[in-house]
């Protein structure tokens, strides 16, 4: 089974060749445009997509020495995402089906996530999925590989974006979670006390737009230094893992009570790419005896391969359907 995937559901432009469980190739194209803007600007990022697709498709083809004609699935995401970036990438994978005869299967990128670290793991179930990425914070329970529930997520702001506006405020680049990885490596995580917002609440939901505003409070009446930055990307930093890790306790904790005894953890998105808070679950983890799973490097932060593999994954539930809208904001209301 040969799928040819697409991925345009913000700023990266991805494509990817997969062959049965094998990554043929994969390609993606990191807008930079965003960069001095300090967040994605979506005209811009719809703009860059229609720029980029038709290259990297014929890249990845020509490279391969593979043409559409073989292709078993043709997917793209079709949400959530911005709708803009969405249509591009979906509208051109079903021309691409359409003029080959082939089936289109609209993805969810939500799925792509979840679903990311079954690619190099054998899953153990009751498992729990922790999604961290600059649109969604997010547990999921999944009992079975197939039954999938959303057990809580962010009321507010989602993680990837705490990151990239503090890192904005600061006047730090963007994306902003490596620069504040980078800054917190030289920074003291004790000098400042910031607010952990709803971790003392008995549910599975998160909340950083608090912490948002009060850094940005903090930024308005300080002197803006090196000692100063680094030491509150070193406290923001540690603020933000002991409220994943806080969560993760109660998340081990609240499905205990529903007699549902956790195996394992999955850590997928982007932010599962930072090694404090990696550091910080680890520890937390092996007191637990649970497996902990990430997904390859190039499934975690947003990318083509991860939504092949969803695809692949999931063929059998997953419909042919080329008139699928895209939804800017598609949850995952079905079973895997
Ligand atoms: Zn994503």
């Amino acid at each position: 089974m040969l799928v040819f995937a697409a991925e345009t559901s913000c700023d990266e432009t991805s494509v990817c060749l997969m062959k049965n469980k094998n990554i043929v190739d994969h390609i993606t194209f990191s807008q930079e445009i965003h960069k001095i803007h300090g967040g994605v600007v979506p005209e811009l990022a719809s703009r860059s997509h229609l720029e980029k697709i038709q290259e990297i498709t014929q890249k990845i083809f020509k490279k391969n020495k593979i043409e559409p004609k073989k292709i078993d699935i043709f997917t793209a995401t079709c949400g959530p995402g911005l709708i803009g970036a969405l249509l591009v990438g979906s509208t051109y994978v079903k021309s691409l089906a359409l003029n080959v005869k082939r089936p289109f299967v609209p993805m969810n990128h939500l799925e792509g996530h979840i679903l990311s670290t079954s690619f190099n793991n054998e899953i153990k179930y009751p498992h729990l999925v922790l999604l961290l990425t600059g649109g969604h914070t997010q547990f999921y329970l999944m009992q079975n590989s197939k039954e999938v529930e959303l057990l809580g997520e962010s009321v507010d702001d989602a993680i990837g974006e705490a990151f990239d506006k503090t890192a904005k405020l600061l006047g730090l680049g963007y994306p902003g979670g490596f620069e504040i990885e980078n800054r917190a490596n030289k920074g003291d995580e004790k000098f400042f006390s910031l607010p952990k917002p709803l971790i003392n609440d008995k549910n599975l939901n998160f909340s950083f737009s608090g912490l948002k505003t009060y850094i940005n409070l903090l930024i308005k009446k300080s002197e803006i230094n090196d000692f100063f930055i680094n030491n509150l990307c070193a406290s923001f930093q540690k603020t933000i893992s002991d409220i994943i890790v806080s969560k993760i306790e109660a998340g081990i904790k609240i499905l205990n009570e529903r007699n549902i005894n956790i195996k394992a953890l999955s850590v997928v998105g982007g932010v599962s790419n930072n090694n404090y808070i990696k550091k910080n679950i680890k520890i937390l983890i092996d007191r637990k005896n649970i497996e902990l799973y990430y997904p390859i490097k190039e499934m975690m932060s947003d990318n083509s391969a991860m939504i092949a593999w969803a695809c692949l994954k999931n063929y059998n539930n997953s419909k042919n359907n080329i008139f699928f809208k895209c939804e800017p904001r598609l949850r995952i209301n079905r079973n895997l």
